[in-house]
């Protein structure tokens, strides 16, 4: 592999992006393209015509032979159909093309993707159509080089069926009400407002080896047994570790290939559980973010192998240790370049921060509930609620200076900020540290962290379109309410304090700073009345209902039928998973674990047989072969029960009542056999045992 000599030489190369744009078309090209990203005015044809023309000439001097429409559908990862940009010409020869037309859409059949119901509704035809506010770029797979069109996906009807579509029209949203918002407020140069959004990635490396020995990786993702190793984390000296050569060169090779791609990778680290690494990028906008956070997890898996490692981007894939989130780092940035949650040294008197981070508050407490929903995946189910970071139950971190501006403005006005002043390390050669005036808290589930949020609910092998669209929603709503009531305002000083001090007294609830993890945070927020929904399947069941079809449809984002189709996707998706789970866990029960179970017995029986012959009392080993016994009968036993299960569950008709039993069924039955399966694992001859350990898995790299 090339290693860069100087960073800012590849950052960006493999990207058609502004500068080159500037440079390659002709300047009113350029200028339509420019206002067009701005919504401005529509994308022609003919401009389209001139800009795919120098996409093709620019990707075919880097050894481009093929385009693609990369667009993603509803699976949350990344779909693409290549051609490649010959045309034959009568003459036996071909020339080399790429239309307008073919930048602007592409038509890949529909029929194949999840829609949730709305195939049975509409026709199989479906377009991918360019979205000209994310950069095209050049990938390089092998020896194969394609230029990718980043693309929004919907149906022969305008149905969207990806996850982009609602994130741009969330954008918008968004942007519209935060503008009224700030005219509202005497800011009137500002025309549009950006979410933005910085995805930190976690993720495991297992070695390749032990990967291809374990069935369960291979086909869920995570390990379904699997007794603990002797060592976990408890010794905390993984987390920030020095990084293990062949991991740093990993890491290395990560990127440079997404620094060639225009992807801001910034920070990398050892995590808290042993083979657990993070990777965080600088912030972009929420969609250019989103579509750079795909192209990460597709080239972390990619590049793994070439490593002899793999990559596992699943929520939990080894039990009794860390698992992986995805924290979604938030905040809204005008085209002017404020960020609209900088609190500035004195937040209490910056009036614009304050009414923004309230619309915040307001809607992550009106909107618990489908806030939780974005984030309701049956892997995510093993660390929201179980007590894992962060709880299933939504609150608020402010810290100290917020909190204390929040409760100034419960009684009126908010008249000073807390500062966080110097400290002194007690070292006189060590300089002393300018101190935030708020410490951190790493296990709210909704952190303000100086200048944003940080929604760290966020599952690790999920696109981040889906939280991302619901809280762009949620809170362009509460600004609408917000612009409704200060438009009309003939005081606006006044009445925005009014306004604060209505949001801060109803909402105080959803303030939180203490620890998350404790038991005691579960009552309180009981008694405050915030939901708390472990399940997946019942947090799903509450996403089509009357007040989100309302607010979805009210801000563009998501029609009722498209709110609906999300839903069923969900529930399919779950049983889908817990299916695959629970019938690898048979496949590997019955075919590996309970015959090497039984070798082991014979083992021993042969052993207790020569002793006897030999005149020895083999006690130990009685005991041993009892109880190697009496697990394999109950191994048996609840296989039997989990085929039961998986069988009715199958079965099951509705998509509810499916979810429904594969959470109540099918999953005690997996615990079941886990538990087995896991103490068999502790008694049987390492020699027999058919897969790679913990221990194995989690230290040998
Ligand atoms: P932490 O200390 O929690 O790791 P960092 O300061 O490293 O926080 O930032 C984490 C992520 O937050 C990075 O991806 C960073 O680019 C992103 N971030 C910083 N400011 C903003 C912002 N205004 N909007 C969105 N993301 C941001
Ligand atoms: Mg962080």
């Amino acid at each position: 592999m090339e290693t860069p000599k100087c960073t800012s030489e590849i950052f960006g190369i493999n990207v058609f992006n502004d500068a080159l744009m500037r440079e390659r078309l002709p300047k009113n090209i350029y200028k339509a393209f420019v206002s067009a990203r701005k919504g401005h005015q529509e994308m022609t044809l003919s401009v389209a015509d001139v800009i795919a023309n120098a996409m093709k000439d620019w990707a075919i001097e880097k050894g481009a032979t093929h385009y693609c429409h990369w667009f993603q559908p509803m699976t949350g990862l990344t779909a693409e159909k290549h051609d490649a940009f010959i045309n034959p010409t009568p003459d036996g020869k071909t020339i080399l093309e790429f239309s307008g037309k073919e930048l602007i859409k592409g038509e890949p059949d529909a029929s194949s993707f999840p829609s949730g119901g709305l195939r049975a509704t509409f026709e199989a035809r479906g377009y991918t159509a360019w979205d000209i506010t994310s950069p095209a770029f050049v990938r390089e797979n092998g020896k194969n080089i394609i230029l990718y069109i980043p693309s929004a996906f919907c149906s022969y009807t305008g149905v969207a069926l990806d996850k982009k579509t609602p994130l741009l029209r969330s954008m918008e949203a968004l942007s519209k009400q935060a503008v009224r918002v700030l005219k509202a407020l005497g800011n009137t140069s500002v025309s549009a407002v950006a979410a933005t959004l910085g995805p930190e990635q976690e993720y495991f490396l297992v070695d390749r080896k032990f990967f291809d020995k374990r069935l369960d990786l291979l086909l869920a993702g995570r390990t379904l047994c699997g007794a603990p190793s002797p060592r976990g984390q408890e010794m905390e000296d993984h987390y920030f570790g020095s990084l293990h050569e062949r991991v740093a060169n990993f890491m290395n090779e990560v990127n440079v290939e997404l620094w060639k791609l225009g992807v801001s990778a910034k920070t990398q680290h050892n995590e808290v559980s042993p083979a657990q690494y993070e990777l965080a990028p600088v912030f972009a906008t929420v969609n250019v973010a989103t579509d750079h956070n795909q192209l990460t997890m597709d080239a972390m898996q990619k590049i793994a192998l070439r490593h002899g490692f793999v990559c596992l981007l699943h929520e939990k894939p080894f039990a009794g240790v860390n698992g992986s989130g995805k924290h979604n780092n938030w905040s809204m940035c005008t085209d002017t370049g404020i960020n609209l949650l900088d609190p500035g040294n004195t937040p209490h008197d910056n009036m614009v921060f304050l009414v923004f981070l309230c619309a915040v508050i307001r809607a992550v407490d009106k909107y618990a509930g489908i806030l939780r929903a974005s984030v309701a995946t049956p892997a995510n189910d093993h660390r929201l609620g179980a007590n894992e970071a962060p709880p299933a139950i939504v609150s608020i971190f402010l810290g100290e200076q917020l909190t204390d501006i929040f409760e100034q403005l419960a009684s009126g006005k908010a008249k000073s900020s807390k500062q966080g002043g110097e400290m002194k390390v007690g070292v006189t050669t060590l300089p002393p540290l300018p101190k935030d005036s708020t410490d951190r808290n790493r296990t709210s589930p909704f952190a303000f962290t100086g200048n944003k949020f940080e929604f760290r609910m966020v599952g690790s092998s999920q696109s981040t379109a889906g939280p991302m669209f619901v809280l762009n929603t949620i809170v362009a709503d509460i600004l609408s309410e917000v612009a409704d009531e200060l438009e009309k305002s003939k005081n606006i000083n006044a009445d925005t304090q009014k306004l604060l001090q209505r949001i801060v007294k109803e909402h105080a609830r959803i303030i939180y700073n203490g620890d998350n993890y404790v038991e005691e945070w579960a009552k309180e927020a009981e008694k405050r009345g915030l939901p708390n929904v472990r399940s997946s399947v019942d947090s799903i069941l509450t996403i089509y209902s009357p007040e989100h079809i309302k607010l979805f449809s009210k801000h563009n984002v998501l029609s009722k039928v498209e709110l609906h189709a999300r839903m069923e996707i969900l529930l399919e998706n779950y049983a889908k998973t817990l299916n695959i789970e629970a019938k690898t866990m048979l496949q590997m029960g019955r075919r590996q674990i309970l015959p090497a179970a039984i070798a082991f017995a014979g083992k021993v029986a042969c052993a207790m047989n020569s002793m006897t012959t030999a005149g020895v009392k083999p006690e130990a080993q009685k005991a041993l072969l009892k109880k190697a016994n009496d697990l394999i009968a109950e191994l048996s036993e609840v296989l039997n029960v989990l085929q039961v299960a998986v069988a009715k569950a199958k079965e099951t008709d509705k998509a509810d009542k499916k979810a429904d039993a594969y959470r109540d069924k099918v999953v005690p039955a997996m615990v079941e056999v886990r538990r087995v399966a896991d103490e068999l694992e502790t008694i049987v001859d390492a020699e027999l045992w058919p897969m790679p350990t913990y221990a194995q898995m989690l230290f040998i790299r």
